[in-house]
């Protein structure tokens, strides 16, 4: 009850900051700062796939949700390609940047065409030791495992209890998953990874490939030699494969954390993305990019239909937020830096 009148009022707010002309206010200061607005998509389904798969709902978007977002972004935003644009300069519609965790199956096959049909290029962070994989993941394992022991169990608590696993460490998180569910999953159908041949026709359709590790490990819990082992290798195999080069790295779960950064960098990566949500700006660190999630939730109403306030609100809005808060943390910080050195020298 408490969740639908949190999601009814969020609603209501986006409804509100549409009519007030916040929305547009907000693409207008992001715009004029140079900003880009990166998304984060994960798996775009059909009806059928949508209601079948294991994956989580923060993952997922509706193929006819995709269509009507790609037609809303190719009128109202400039779509930009992962190599083709940075941020600042003055543009004439705030540019939105489209990329895709993870190297799932329905990326090429359901999202590309649809973002090809309205002329938005997309990225695609893989991880090249988990393609042409039956659910290589184990958050769809462990929901799927979930769902077989409990029937009925409710997308939250599936969601709740695989949050509680990802805090812990890899070793202890799959010893559970064993206690928990001896028997084998039963990976739903849609829920494959790439194949080589998928990647490779891909990048000849325009699409800018880059890594998300070798094995989707969240980097922050592994050892520095672990660590740079998984983002150098992923370069590398993904480099032979396409042979270019591949500059461009997502971290698994958006984790940075721990020094994890400065490997990347080192290891030759130009841009780095997290999953923090905020804009691409000039002065943004590039090791650490912020984006914005999007989901089938963020961007309907009560999961019915497309909502373009909706969509604003929860990407566009909260990336507006994130500058203004930083702007003023900017500000306030020579006024603090003034204030210690008169308490200094006053002592
Ligand atoms: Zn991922």
């Amino acid at each position: 009850m408490i969740l639908v009148l949190k999601r009814t009022f969020s609603m209501l707010f986006a409804c509100f900051l549409r009519a007030s002309g916040a929305l547009w206010w907000a693409r207008r200061r992001l715009r004029l700062s140079g900003a880009i607005a990166v998304l984060t998509f994960h798996r775009v389904l059909p009806d059928q796939d949508f209601e079948g798969t294991d994956s989580l709902a923060g993952m997922v978007v509706r193929e006819r949700t995709f269509q009507k977002l790609a037609a809303y972004l190719s009128c109202r935003f400039e779509p930009v390609g992962l190599l083709d644009a940075e941020p600042g300069g003055a543009n004439r519609k705030l540019r939105a940047m489209v990329t895709f965790d993870d190297g799932w199956k329905d990326t090429m096959s359901v999202a590309l065409p649809i973002a090809h049909a309205h002329g938005i290029p997309i990225a695609v962070f893989l991880c090249p030791g988990l393609l042409d994989r039956a659910a290589p993941f184990w958050p769809e394992n462990a929901a799927n495992a979930l769902k077989r022991e409990q029937p009925g169990i409710s997308a939250a608590r599936v969601e709740a209890l695989i949050e509680t696993l990802k805090a812990r460490s890899r070793a202890d998180r799959d010893r559970l998953l064993r206690d928990l569910f001896p028997f084998p999953t039963i990976p739903y159908p849609a829920d494959r990874t790439l194949t080589w041949e998928d990647v490779l026709r891909m990048k000849k359709m325009g699409v800018t490939i880059g890594s998300h590790t070798m094995n989707h490990e969240i980097l922050p819990a592994l050892c520095a030699r672990a660590a740079r082992r998984e983002v150098r290798e992923s370069k590398e195999v993904i480099a032979k494969l396409l042979n270019q080069t591949c500059e461009v790295f997502a971290y698994p779960n958006g984790d940075c954390g721990g020094g994890v950064d400065a490997i990347v960098a080192e290891e030759g990566y130009r841009l780095a993305f997290s999953t923090q949500c905020g804009p691409w700006m000039p002065d943004s660190d590039r090791r650490r990019i912020p984006r914005a999630n999007v989901s089938e939730d963020n961007v309907t109403f009560f999961g019915k239909f497309f909502s373009g306030a909706r969509f604003e609100y929860t990407t566009i809005w909260r990336m507006y937020r994130t500058m203004e808060r930083a702007r003023c943390a900017d500000r306030e910080l020579p006024e603090r830096q003034v204030e210690a050195a008169a308490a200094g020298r006053s002592l």
